[in-house]
């Protein structure tokens, strides 16, 4: 009880910039290795996918006209469709994102089942997916290559970070996504990530946030001012 109690308060606290080490180092690594081999994470984001198929079948229900392509869905992807955790439990939850960008460039990351089960769910039924990621275009054929190894394996269009996009430009390159996407005639009734910029399509019909317990991307106010108590601490 103590443990499961520890963890959820880890998933709610747990501060760190993506990618850097010393955030990190004063998390229990055991923690996170309990969350994800005892099956804590894959719950939460199993019962996130099934509250996220009521809400969406809640809306359909009252859109009886609507034709599947017309609607679309919009699925991150480390964390939300491959799981990256055997990298970062490889490093010992340390790493650089030249180290992370080198492991994705394998292809070789696993699948996170509830999701890429909602994604196939839209695939069979006609609408239309769009995958939106941080990741950038140097990485797009490694990463296709590993999605098309489970059953999100095909798209309308796969969003990737130009190269000369940095950090600090992800929620304006997320945002121009889903404008375009909107400007389709699509209605998008889901985004589904682990990041708050995932989800920032307002109007979309349901978004979720999947836990993230290993890290998390902060925006630049919130990235200065942790900086500024590291340094006063
Ligand atoms: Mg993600």
């Amino acid at each position: 009880m103590k443990t499961t109690l520890a963890i959820v308060l880890l998933l709610c606290t747990h501060l760190a910039h993506a990618g850097t080490n010393d955030a990190l180092s004063n998390i229990d690594h055991d923690l996170m290795r309990d969350s994800h081999n005892k099956g804590l994470q894959a719950l939460f984001v199993r019962d996130q996918v099934n509250n996220a198929i009521l809400q969406i079948n809640t809306w359909l229900e009252q859109q009886p006209d609507i034709q599947p392509e017309k609607m679309a869905a919009v699925f991150d992807i480390d964390e939300t469709l491959l799981d990256t955790y055997a990298f970062m439990e490889t490093m010992d939850f340390s790493y650089s994102l030249d180290e992370l960008d080198d492991w994705m460039a394998t292809g070789s990351a696993g699948p996170i089942q509830p999701v890429q089960a909602l994604c196939k769910m839209f695939l069979d039924a006609g609408v239309n997916v769009y995958l939106l990621t941080g990741r950038h275009e140097a990485l797009r054929a490694a990463t296709e290559e590993n999605l098309k190894q489970y059953d999100c394996s095909s798209w309308q269009k796969l969003y990737m970070r130009p190269s000369n996009n940095g950090s600090d430009q992800i929620k304006n390159y997320k945002l121009a996504a889903f404008d375009e996407i909107s400007q389709r005639g699509e209605e998008i009734i889901l985004v589904i990530g682990d990041q708050h910029p995932d989800t920032l399509h307002m109007r979309s019909k349901v978004r979720v946030k999947l836990p993230n317990p290993y890290y998390n991307i902060m925006n630049d106010d919130v990235f200065l001012a942790f900086e500024d108590l590291k340094k006063s601490n």
